[in-house]
């Protein structure tokens, strides 16, 4: 398989000589949606800004797609697409323009442009804005026109730093599965930084987290939450019960007649959960996960490193 980012050895110092990375070596392959974690300060955005050219690097080396960010600028640029966390785009440029302009600084032209700049606003619900001065867009809508912006060169790989930050839930779940199209119809590897594990639990393969300027884990999402010794699950049940429900192999909880929490342990099968209700005569309508599952693990990997 081939690499889509490879990164080694990479260290930054900061002109007031704060080490903010102290030599990140990591790899993402062709494909990867991956997650870069870490808590505020930990030197996430000061890594992408380094892949992105938008950060000088103290040390090390960096590939994007096989190519060497120093040695090839401009074909390593053309191969990624930025949606970094600020809007920096013209407030007083139209939708479209902006999308359009940005496909100029990699030679296109408005005519080669258009037919991807319609399809990508289409999709990000952003076409019958394609006159509206930016500024006159809601912040959900400049997410999206700067995701739009990002993959009008149609690159391969996409870097996306907390792209649904400040963004409500019906909205974040759209752009969410957004992502998730781009990924496998079109095969482009997404990595980004986020605050919401939810995020990176729905919708990343693999995972890196950074503390302290130190990539101290690489790993599956599945093996991670994997790692978890219990999980909670909140039961909604077609028949309510007035009386606690307990059930022989399960720690339970009853908040509400027709609500039910049961936490199961690793290695515990939740098929047996409806078995024992049922045995019961106890019938579920719908079943979720409670806590974050990956918030907990992540808490305590931070803490301890
Ligand atoms: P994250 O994205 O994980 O929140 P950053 O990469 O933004 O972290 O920052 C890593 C560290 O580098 C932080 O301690 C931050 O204060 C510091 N830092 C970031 N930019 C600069 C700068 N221009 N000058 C000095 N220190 C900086």
């Amino acid at each position: 398989m081939s690499t889509a980012l490879e990164i080694s050895g990479l260290t930054k110092i900061y002109d007031n000589g704060f080490e903010a990375l102290k030599g990140i070596t990591l790899e993402v392959e062709t494909g990867d949606f991956f997650a870069l974690l870490g808590p505020n300060g930990a030197g996430k955005s000061t890594t992408l800004g380094v892949v992105c050219g938008l950060v000088e690097k103290t040390a090390g080396n960096v590939k994007v797609m096989g190519i060497d960010i120093d040695s090839a600028a401009y074909e390593a640029r053309r191969q990624l697409g930025v949606v970094p966390q600020e809007f920096n785009f013209n407030q007083f440029e139209k939708v479209l323009d902006i999308v359009i302009t940005q496909a100029g600084y990699f030679g296109l032209t408005k005519r080669q442009a258009m037919p991807t700049a319609e399809h990508l606003l289409k999709e990000l619900d952003l076409w019958d804005k394609r006159d509206t001065p930016s500024r006159m867009l809601s912040g959900g809508m400049k997410r999206r026109l700067m995701i739009a912006r990002a993959l009008i060169h149609q690159p391969k790989l996409l870097i996306l730093d907390e792209p649904t930050a400040g963004v409500d839930i019906e909205l974040r779940r759209s752009m969410w599965a957004f992502m998730q199209r781009l990924n496998e119809q079109q095969g482009t590897t997404i990595i980004l930084t986020t605050h919401y594990l939810e995020e990176a639990e729905q919708m990343c393969r693999n995972i890196g987290i950074i503390s302290r300027g130190e990539l101290i884990r690489k790993t599956s999402t599945k093996s991670l939450l994997a790692e978890l010794s219990s999980e909670s699950f909140i039961l909604d049940l077609i028949t309510p019960s007035q009386q606690p429900i307990d059930l022989p192999s399960f720690d339970t909880q009853q908040i509400a007649p027709d609500q039910l929490r049961v936490t199961i342990q690793r290695g515990q099968n939740l098929n047996m959960i409806f078995e024992q209700l049922s045995q019961k005569d106890i019938h579920v309508r719908s079943l979720r996960t409670e806590t974050n599952r990956l918030e907990e693990l992540f808490v305590d990997m931070v803490k301890t490193a």
